[in-house]
């Protein structure tokens, strides 16, 4: 037996249960050992029924001396059981379960967790959790007793009793990955006892430092994985050799505007980066609309300049595009060869670009995640650039990166993140927070509305479109299921198309191919379209100045910082901008979330909140970054020991920087195994 054996192998699972377990995302034996208990039952002491008392929750264990069902009237069954022990009775009671009447036997023993109230004089029992007791209740009874998520059809006992076998066959089989100095010094319980006390708690102080024990482990593997998957990448590169700031001057002194002081701080700090000998890792925070694409301008020349290409990646065809148009239009001028590179573009006209990339015809390569499939090469790439990074793996950033030669990489985000996690997902990444939005900007003002009361909608758009300036409508994922979500999006095309007459209205949505989309949105950008209506896949990086109000419909669906995101979509120029929030949501947790957008345009201080809302794994998308998620760690609350377990990594790696020594053979398989898990996304 070893940790990836089959669960058909185990003894009390058959085939229907495998279904169930799969259904959990449990596939073999490790699965089940790594699906812990959501929480711990204090069973330890069991209340005597002559002590029970008014109005506490208690757990009894009591044997059934009676049972009686009773319909006060319709639609209600009251199940009530007379149960004893040696110090007194009680009487337990179930609602609308008459099906239980069949297991309850007289004479049988029950434990019962519940909360008490006493009429007439005799204690009744509101029975929230119970099951049999049995002759052998070790796991159940007399302990703190595990409680697993779980589902229909797999108890809570078909659990403990599967737990503690595999714990009883396997414990011995882990191996251990921290010497015993290590576990001294950072105080982890060894593997056996981890595993043994988090399924199977002999105390509260046991449990959590069980708990802290596989937390820390979790975090360790993942930032010495992470590490391993970089090592790659570092080493000294070349770009920094001829160093050519010229082409970066004249862009400078060309645009119709100065840069701010935080983009002239960002730059100077970007300069040193590519002319140290060691590639640039640097993440730009910067909220929308604070100028990060200039910056990115900037790098892209400083590489041309010293006579290497840059490449520029972003998450969707329509960014791309738009990266594509607006850069060229600075670039062109100074003599820079640009390039657009897609998924959607036809063979023969791919494969010519692709041919000149490799020849160095183009000096800045623009695209999705196209540019890091395999039959891409570059002719001397130096540097990387990663527009909404937020949005792209570990992965993806690694094969790009052993593409070029060392590059520096920059990579910018709109979407704050936490400094521990992006310590953890990033290493040794430097951050620059572009905290100044350019002058002339107005807060963006944010209204929340009900649906029914879209009169008042109307009569906005129809003023802002009489100036002359333009609207997005943005329709959420209603549905897992673009036919309806699409569904969504033409009612609201349709509605608009009718109440504003005359205005024009343009469509694009997920099912669309990219060349119909970019047409929609060139005619939007071109002002000929002045409305238009969409779902989700404007989200990220579209620029176009002259709209000035954007509709969210149904906006209690979206996230906060999405919609953050989307408002971000107006106000860049310096007119007045308006986001409306629309919504027919009537719960006040919903409402509460909106109306923080309405009292505030701080996206740093909006992400905080919806990180408090949501939770860490959830809202920084652990998937998206490409990582597998945490069974036990949680990035929010577990800072502390994801600071302890990098101080260890760090440590381990600058005495063995390939984990190749014999004492980390069980560590490197680990690491190894999670590294493949990482790259399978
Ligand atoms: P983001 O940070 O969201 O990517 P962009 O780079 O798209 O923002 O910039 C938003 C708008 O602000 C663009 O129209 C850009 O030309 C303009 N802009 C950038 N920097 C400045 C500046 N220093 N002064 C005035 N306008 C600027
Ligand atoms: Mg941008």
């Amino acid at each position: 037996m070893n940790k990836s054996t089959s669960l058909q192998y185990l003894k009390g699972i058959g085939p229907k249960k495998i279904k169930l377990l799969e259904r959990l995302d449990i596939m073999d034996i490790d699965g089940l050992l790594h699906h812990v208990p959501r929480n711990y039952e204090d069973r330890s002491t069991f209340c005597p029924l002559a002590q029970l008392k008014n109005e506490q929750t208690e757990t009894i264990v009591a044997e059934v001396c009676g049972l009686e069902e009773l319909k006060p009237r319709r639609g209600l069954t009251l199940l009530k059981v007379q149960l004893k022990d040696k110090t007194g009775s009680c009487v337990a009671v179930w609602f609308n379960q008459p099906y239980l009447k069949k297991q309850i036997k007289i004479g049988k023993e029950l434990i019962i967790t519940g909360k008490i109230t006493r009429r007439n004089g005799i204690n009744e029992i509101n029975v929230k959790e119970f099951e049999q007791s049995s002759a052998d209740d070790s796991l159940s009874a007399g302990r703190i007793v595990p409680c697993y998520p779980s589902t229909d059809g797999l108890n809570q006992r078909f659990w403990r009793d599967i737990q503690h076998k595999i714990l009883k066959q396997y414990l011995d089989e882990i191996p251990e990955i921290f010497s015993e100095e290590e576990r001294l010094q950072y105080k982890l319980f060894s593997v056996k006892k981890a595993w043994e006390q988090i399924h199977f708690p002999s105390d509260i102080t046991s449990l959590e430092n069980a708990r802290y024990r596989l937390a820390f482990e979790e975090l360790y593997i993942l930032q010495l994985s992470l590490a391993i998957l970089r090592q790659e990448a570092t080493g000294s590169k070349q770009g920094y050799a001829q160093i050519n700031n010229e082409l970066c001057k004249k862009l400078v002194s060309k645009l119709p505007f100065s840069l701010t002081n935080a983009q002239q701080r960002i730059i100077r700090e970007l300069k040193s980066d590519m002319e140290a000998t060691k590639p640039m890792q640097r993440l730009i925070q910067g909220d929308v609309g604070s100028g990060k694409t200039i910056i990115a301008a900037w790098a892209l020349l400083r590489a041309v300049g010293s006579g290497y290409q840059g490449i520029l990646m972003v998450p969707t065809e329509i960014l791309a595009r738009q990266h594509f148009e607006s850069l060229n239009s600075l670039f062109e001028p100074l003599g820079v060869e640009t390039i657009l590179l897609t998924g959607s573009l036809p063979l023969k006209e791919k494969q010519d670009i692709l041919g000149d990339i490799k020849n160095n015809k183009y000096n800045v390569i623009i695209g999705t995640h196209a540019l890091f499939q395999d039959n891409v090469q570059f002719f001397n790439s130096s540097l990387v650039v990663i527009d909404e990074q937020h949005r792209f793996g570990v992965r993806q950033r690694a094969a790009l990166e052993s593409k070029g030669m060392n590059p520096d990489v920059l990579v910018m985000s709109a979407t704050p993140i936490p400094r521990t996690l992006a310590m953890t997902l990033y290493g040794d990444l430097d951050i620059s927070i572009l905290d100044e939005l350019p002058p002339g900007r107005k807060e963006v003002l944010t209204y929340c509305i009900k649906s029914q009361a879209k009169q008042k909608l109307y009569n906005l758009l129809n003023r802002q479109l009489k100036k002359g300036e333009q609207v997005y409508i943005v329709c959420p994922l209603v549905e897992e299921s673009e036919k309806l979500d699409l569904k969504n999006a033409i009612d609201v095309y349709e509605e608009i198309s009718k109440k504003l007459f005359g205005w024009k209205v343009g469509l694009v949505h997920g099912r669309m191919n990219s060349v119909e989309k970019e047409s929609v949105m060139k005619s939007f950008t071109d002002g000929d379209i002045k409305i238009l209506v969409s779902t989700t896949v404007i989200e990220v990086g579209v620029n176009v100045p002259l709209a000035t109000v954007m509709v969210i419909e149904d906006a209690d669906r979206f996230g906060l910082a999405q919609l953050h995101q989307l408002r971000g979509r107006v106000g860049r120029g310096t007119k007045q901008s308006y986001c409306i929030l629309v919504t027919s949501n009537k719960n006040t947790l919903a409402l509460k979330r909106l109306k923080l957008l309405t009292e505030t345009n701080d996206g740093f201080k909006l992400a905080e909140e919806d990180l408090k809302a949501r939770g860490a794994g959830e809202f920084f998308g652990l998937r998206q970054h490409g990582l597998p998620t945490f069974k036990i760690a949680d990035l929010q609350k577990d800072e502390e020991i994801l600071l302890e377990a990098r101080n260890l990594a760090v440590k381990v790696l600058r005495e063995d920087a390939l984990l190749q020594k014999g004492k980390h053979e069980n560590l490197k398989k680990c690491v190894y195994e999670y590294v493949e898990k990482m790259v399978k996304f």
